[in-house]
């Protein structure tokens, strides 16, 4: 025992505790934290078999009364300590007690969250709750289920992990179980391919009842607006490698401007003479040819904009894209589909089956879809206010359990990037000539192998990480913290992975952490900064940055140079200090403001995808529902529907009008993403491109209804008197579906765009160039 509780350190609560919009001082869960400690003592002496009992004694226990939290706590350290070996300090229970009362708590890197995610999962579980662990990785979620399973089992629950691999009834099964660990996006992906069922097939996942958040922030405000996409083959559009083929042969500068920070790009009118000849059509803004418009759009864009090595890479010959921010890459990252088809075009690469959405999802509509949610992450102070404001969340410190020695040295800025990299390289083989771990974290993928290269020609070779393969990682940045270990990474990978230090390492310092320029978002500094000084280790960390750095190139103007420039490059000049840290603050505006304009779009799509599958549900479950659908197929003539009210025809039916409706829906979903890629050319003259996207998602949803009941009369009034399955009738679901999630979205940031448009239209401008943000 400490000689001093941390809860009688009032100055660590102190320094702890910020009071930032919609955070909460976990303070009042601390007495539940002593009692839970005294209450332990009485559970010590128990045979595994009586403490067992006890743990399943409280099944369907509300743990309301805090009475029955304490005793819930103190049962589940003893339970902790006896399958798994750890003893869960003080910290861990405080975080477990503010979780179990809905709290969000910000812990930091190598606190034990894992630990402390099993006591959550096994409290909501007591609870009567079905929980769903979501981990950041699927690689994480099978580790920590693998591990956890010996604990759940002393409160008789079962717990498994959703891999990507499984089939359908396998992963029935793992979704059946007590304690689900996954991914938010293996859910999310499973609950649409739930909503495609038919007569013949069950549900995977029951309803969603209970999340549990690891890394909370990064799924809620990172990966929030991301689209899950179920789909499934389409027809391949002609026009469109044409079109690539003349945009490839056309000259900037001369057929089309780049804007300055390379993030937009627009043909000029000689340019758009040439596309237009190409295709033979005479005006490509004639309101008919919008489609053709955004496509040539898309097409330039590809072009112009999105770069290799940068925006993606091609492995084996497919294009694997890398999302900007963290660097990681996987193959079930696609662009939105035209854009995905462009860039193979200009690579000259085959062409992937076209797709056609079947229907999608955002990340955060899967965590809606949870009747309550908690979580934890090492950078959820940040995340606070939006974890609020978005979902009315509060969140909590939770003191470290050893005090954080790391020292975080002030950023060293430089004019030039090459300076910045030069310095940086010196930097850390002079770290590594003592034999110093060193983790470079770095902004995208081509960076990170451009610094491995510098520090090979310097005689260091480095391991390189851009979360390519989770589990290979894992076990290299497990490394990281040995003596003499230089590891370079991008900023996803290797994530939730404990880095250790040995005694030599600890003796030369510790990890010293190294970031290549600020990421866009100060949180994500953070992450990269935590994950030196873990658990009282001591470490450093220190930014290297150049005025050149995107964050802040692609977001302040810099009108004139510094002054004092020391002969390496670097500035000492404080304003420039000020100055960068402005550009990320500017850029953390932009973000939460495009992600609140990409919630307003996705508002009307949610409303009416929750009207649609109810009504589909009530048509796959209930007789009567779908007799009465089948009343409004033929109002004129309800005679004609009688062969279709019962068995054997009946079944055959409902898979008739599911068909149909999905085909009706999926029509609306693709309608309202071209929609949404359009939407700068379509406000032309209006004035405000969200009231004109919600026309369009209205009115097309009005008729949507209309559209399937005609497909189904149509179909069903032609079939054959033998039919007895889809095919007969002429139709076919999609024979092969796959998911995706669209990442970085070029496109995302349109919306935000079209204001800055509105503002130049009516001064009478011309039409600005799409943007990449
Ligand atoms: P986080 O997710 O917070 O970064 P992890 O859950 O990965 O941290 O845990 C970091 C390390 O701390 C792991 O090696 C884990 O076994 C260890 N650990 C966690 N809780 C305890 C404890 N109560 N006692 C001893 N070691 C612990
Ligand atoms: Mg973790």
């Amino acid at each position: 025992m400490k000689s001093v509780s941390w809860w009688e350190r009032p100055v660590l609560w102190a320094q702890q505790i910020r009071q930032e919009p919609g955070a909460e001082n976990l303070r009042r869960f601390v007495p539940l934290v002593h009692e839970a400690m005294k209450t332990r003592e009485q559970f010590r002496a128990l045979s595994d078999r009586k403490l067992q009992q006890a743990a399943t004694s409280l099944t369907s226990t509300s743990l309301e009364k805090d009475r029955d939290l304490v005793r819930y706590l103190a049962l589940a350290s003893e339970a902790a300590y006896r399958t798994l070996g750890l003893d869960p300090f003080e910290e861990q229970l405080l975080a477990a007690a503010s979780m179990l009362r809905g709290r969000v708590v910000d812990m930091a890197t190598g606190e034990g969250k894992t630990l402390v995610g099993f006591i959550v999962a096994a409290g909501l579980g007591v609870m009567g709750r079905q929980v769903h662990v979501l981990s950041a990785n699927e690689y994480l979620a099978a580790r920590d289920a693998a591990h956890g399973s010996v604990f759940f089992e002393v409160f008789d629950m079962q717990s498994g992990a959703v891999a990507e691999s499984m089939s359908r009834s396998e992963r029935t099964q793992v979704y059946g179980c007590d304690v689900v660990y996954a991914t938010v996006h293996q859910v999310g992906f499973d609950m649409l391919r739930d909503r495609q069922r038919t007569p013949g097939t069950s549900r995977m996942l029951p309803q969603l009842d209970a999340a549990v958040f690891d890394e909370i922030d990064a799924v809620l405000l990172d990966d929030a607006m991301v689209p899950l996409v179920l789909a499934g083959e389409a027809d391949p559009a002609p026009e469109e490698a044409a079109l690539t083929a003349v945009v490839g042969e056309l000259v900037e500068g001369a057929d089309f401007e780049v804007d300055g920070e390379r993030r937009g790009v627009s043909f000029t009118d000689g340019g758009l003479a040439k596309v237009e000849q190409t295709l033979g059509v005479s005006d490509l803004y004639a309101p008919e040819r919008f489609e053709l418009l955004t496509a040539a759009n898309v097409a330039l864009h590809a072009r112009a904009l999105v770069e290799r090595d940068v925006h993606y890479i091609i492995v084996d010959g497919q294009i694997q894209l890398i999302n900007d921010a963290r660097g990681r890459v996987s193959d079930r990252q696609r662009w939105p589909d035209g854009l995905h088809a462009a860039v193979e075009r200009k690579e000259g690469l085959v062409v992937t089956r076209q797709s056609e959405v079947l229907d999608q999802i955002l990340v955060e509509s899967v965590a809606r879809s949870y009747l309550s949610l908690t979580g934890m992450s090492g950078t959820a102070r940040e995340a606070a206010e939006r974890l609020h404001d978005d979902l009315q969340l509060r969140t909590g410190m939770v003191p470290t359990h050893r005090r954080c020695v790391r020292v975080d040295e002030p950023d060293r800025l430089f004019s030039t990037v090459v300076l910045r990299d030069e310095s940086a390289a010196e930097f850390v083989c002079a770290a590594h000539q003592v034999g110093r771990p060193v983790l470079v974290g770095t902004a995208n993928v081509g960076e990170s192998e451009r610094f491995a290269q510098l520090l090979a020609e310097r005689g260091v070779t480095a391991s390189v990480l851009n979360a390519r393969n989770d589990a290979q990682e894992a076990e290299v940045i497990a490394r990281a913290g040995r003596f003499g270990a230089v590891t370079v990474s991008t900023q996803m990978a290797g994530r939730g992975v404990d880095i250790q230090l040995d005694q030599q390492a600890r003796d030369a310092g510790g990890l010293l952490v190294v970031g290549l320029s600020r990421y866009e978002s100060t949180r994500l500094d953070r992450q990269l900064r935590g994950r030196s000084g873990r658990q009282g280790d001591p470490g450093t960390s220190v930014f290297f940055t150049s005025l050149e750095d995107a964050v802040v190139s692609r977001h302040i103007e810099i009108n004139e140079p510094p002054i004092s420039v020391a002969d390496d490059g670097r500035i000492t000049d404080p304003r420039f200090l000020h100055l960068y840290g402005h550009a990320q603050r500017v850029a953390e505006g932009k973000l939460s403001q495009l992600h609140r304009t990409t919630r307003k779009y996705n508002k009307i799509v949610d409303a009416h995808s929750e009207i649609f599958l109810k009504t589909r549900e009530r048509i796959l479950v209930e007789e009567e529902a779908f007799d009465e659908y089948l009343d409004q197929v033929w109002l004129n003539g309800p005679e004609q529907g009688a062969r279709w009210r019962d068995e054997p025809d009946r079944t055959l039916a409902v898979e008739v009008v599911l068909h149909q409706l999905d085909r009706a829906w999926s029509g609306h979903v693709n309608l309202l993403t071209a929609t949404l890629e359009g939407i700068h050319l379509r406000v032309l003259g209006r004035l405000n491109p969200l009231d004109e996207f919600n026309r369009v998602a209205i009115q097309d949803f009005l008729t949507l209804g209309a559209r399937a009941r005609d497909a189904v009369r149509e179909v069903l009034d032609a079939a054959p008197a033998n039919a007895d399955s889809l095919a007969d009738l002429g139709l076919r679901r999609p024979s092969s579906t796959w998911t995706y999630m669209v990442t970085d979205n070029p496109f995302m940031s349109q919306a935000d765009h079209i204001l800055a448009f509105i503002a130049k239209k009516t001064r009478g401008e011309k039409l600005p160039p799409l943007t990449y943000k």
